[in-house]
């Protein structure tokens, strides 16, 4: 799940994890990444996202680990099925077929043993347009420009600029309102991290140390970055409806550069 951007006054505390704790998240992340190697070879038209979530509970179950998206503040489901338009959040639903042309992001997170694992992924539905193409293309780019810059010495800025000018310089759009975040014994902990340049924000400064575990998900957009929530409260769409995409890995700073958690 993307946290919604609260900017804070404060700076709160960042916990840094121990060998042991990201060797837990790193079992947490493989399950994570199970359930999207496992997922996407479902992903085809006429499937419904409700049979894509029951799948992926099933596999998470099936690996000792708790689907922490369910119940998470009331969300129903296991896993977020977001098509098109339709950004982050979407409720997995038996009415809701996958059709030639979508793309649909799917967000996974896993606890395992206390620990959080968060990944998403946008995948094609068959043959796409080719401005979907492109997007799915660039915003997974921007993923990994972004992992690129996390590394011990550098600020969070140095990852919210490189993602950033990564999407702009294609033509597309990076959301505001939500935000990566780090991750460990919660789904979403301090700091935020964002995906566009925001010097005034409290997180923005902040160096980048070994330990520092996040969540870091690039949110883009054909059209305007603006977004709003449908009535159902969770399905965040983009306001002009343009399609978007959603990639995120969980990560781990060691002492040289960042490790990606949530990968077989
Ligand atoms: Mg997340
Ligand atoms: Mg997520």
């Amino acid at each position: 799940m993307a946290r919604i951007g609260v900017r804070p006054k404060e700076r709160r505390a960042v916990t840094l994890k121990s060998p042991r704790e990201i060797k837990l998240m790193r079992e947490a992340g493989r399950i994570v990444a199970r359930v999207h190697a496992e997922v996407r070879e479902h992903i085809r038209p006429g499937v419904s996202t409700a049979e894509l979530d029951a799948l992926a509970e099933k596999i998470i179950r099936q690996h000792g680990g708790i689907p922490s998206f369910k119940g998470y503040h009331g969300f129903p489901a296991s896993i977020c099925a977001s098509i098109n338009e339709e950004l982050v959040h979407g409720i997995p639903r038996p009415d809701r077929v996958l059709a030639e042309g979508d793309i649909i992001s799917i967000d996974v997170g896993v606890i395992y043993k206390g620990y959080h694992g968060d990944s998403a992924w946008t995948y094609p539905v068959g043959a796409i347009s080719p401005i979907a193409r492109q997007l799915l293309e660039v915003t997974r780019e921007a993923l990994f420009v972004g992992i690129a810059q996390v590394r011990p010495g550098r600020r969070l800025l140095d990852y919210s600029r490189a993602v950033q000018e990564h999407v702009e310089t294609r033509g597309f759009h990076v959301v505001r309102l939500y935000t990566g975040h780090g991750i460990g014994r919660e789904m979403h902990e301090p700091p935020e991290v964002l995906n566009y340049v925001h010097p005034a924000h409290p997180d923005s400064r902040r160096r980048i140390l070994p330990g520092m575990t996040l969540a870091l998900e690039p949110m883009v957009t054909v059209g305007t970055w603006e977004t709003e929530t449908l009535a159902d409260g969770w399905t965040v769409v983009t306001r002009d409806r343009s399609l978007s995409a959603h990639f995120e890995h969980t990560i781990a700073v060691l002492d040289g550069e960042a490790v990606i958690l949530t990968e077989l």
